[in-house]
């Protein structure tokens, strides 16, 4: 079974628009093949990505292969950023395949200075689990050595991996190495062939989730009123809001009184059926192994979470109970949306009550 996905960046994620910058700095014709000949298409370009050698001594190889051309060589280094452009599915692409529980890893052959700088630009860097990126490790794909120090970084499982990437030598190189792998020429048939895979992406907005989240916030702000813990939380099924709750564990002296299973219990009245397959729960705060444990049994499919519990969390942080190899359920999950605000929530809340001690 596929668990990770591993993005190569340029021409998958990002456009390397290397013909594009150097039209937009003015080359032409003998200009530009001598120019991309010293850089992009030369043989110090795979130097640049592995980054043994500092950026001046680049600067003056490729220099040295193109002498009457060294401004314009200079040139290309230095708009640099102008090189990659994110393609505009990347980010709903990997948040939705995030939503479905997948591992996303990047692995990439990207200069020092030029990924520092495309990296800024990079809508998806918060979303991934995890990246390799050739400089880092100053070893290059298709070399196994790359691929080595992703496994061992991330603990992962070529068997256990889809490696993505529109360089048929690096495919070939992954599917040696024991991933599975997709030589990427569009997302349209990249999508087709992961579903092929049995790797399917949930259509979800980061809009729709930040949406209900907000919901499970003023679920939380409620329960805060009451001098409970501000825990909220929403489900949701077709796009409506079916069932609210919030902690109300003092008010009710009650183990039970969790936002979670509150909500739990009002969504099953309201469908008239204990199964929430097709339902999505919000809560404010990674839930208890109780709550985690009444998502399985309800054979919850999403679970979106907004601030993560180091000492209580079962859904990643003391364990991982939604999706545990041994049950016969898993629920996808999404972690940290509006997670700052739902952490506040909290820190606001024991802050207070420590003032009134
Ligand atoms: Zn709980």
């Amino acid at each position: 079974m596929i668990k990770n996905i591993i993005f190569d960046i340029g021409n998958v994620l990002a456009q390397f628009r290397w013909q594009k910058l150097f039209k937009e700095l003015g080359f032409e014709g003998e200009v530009f093949e001598q120019v991309a000949d010293a850089t992009v298409r030369g043989p110090w370009w795979p130097e640049y990505d592995r980054s043994r050698l500092s950026d001046p001594e680049i600067w003056e190889h490729c220099c040295a292969l193109a002498p009457h051309l060294g401004p314009q060589v200079m040139a290309v280094f230095e708009n640099i950023e102008g090189i990659c452009r994110e393609y505009d599915y990347a980010r709903a692409w990997i948040y939705g395949l995030k939503a479905a529980g997948y591992n996303i890893y990047l692995l990439s052959n990207f200069g020092h200075t030029s990924f520092e700088i495309a990296r800024q630009k990079f809508s998806f860097m918060d979303l991934v689990d995890g990246q390799v990126i050739s400089y880092e490790v100053e070893e290059i794909k298709p070399d196994r050595a790359i691929f080595s120090a992703l496994e061992k970084k991330y603990g992962i499982l070529p068997e256990e991996s889809v490696f993505l990437d529109d360089s048929m030598k690096n495919v070939k190189a992954a599917k040696s190495y024991g991933y599975h792998g997709i030589f990427f020429e569009n997302q349209r048939l990249a999508i087709k062939k992961l579903e092929g895979m049995g790797v399917f992406a949930i259509s979800v907005s980061q809009d729709d989730d930040r949406r209900f989240m907000k919901a499970a916030l003023t679920q939380a702000k409620k329960a805060a009123a009451l001098g409970e813990v501000p825990i909220g939380c929403v489900i949701v099924k077709d796009g409506q809001i079916i069932a609210r709750g919030y902690n109300q564990r003092n008010k009710k002296h009650s183990t039970l009184g969790h936002a979670e299973i509150s909500a739990i219990g009002k969504a099953s009245k309201v469908l008239g059926d204990w199964r929430l397959e097709d339902c999505t729960l919000y809560v404010t705060l990674e839930p208890c192994s109780m709550c985690a444990g009444a998502m399985i049994q309800a054979r919850l499919g999403r679970a979106v979470m907004g601030a993560m519990n180091p000492k209580a969390g079962c859904a990643g942080s003391v364990m991982n109970m939604l999706q545990m190899d041994g049950f016969n359920h898993k629920v996808h999950v999404t972690r940290n949306v509006l997670g700052e605000a739902c952490a506040a929530l909290m820190s606001d809340f024991f802050a207070k009550m420590r003032d009134k001690r």
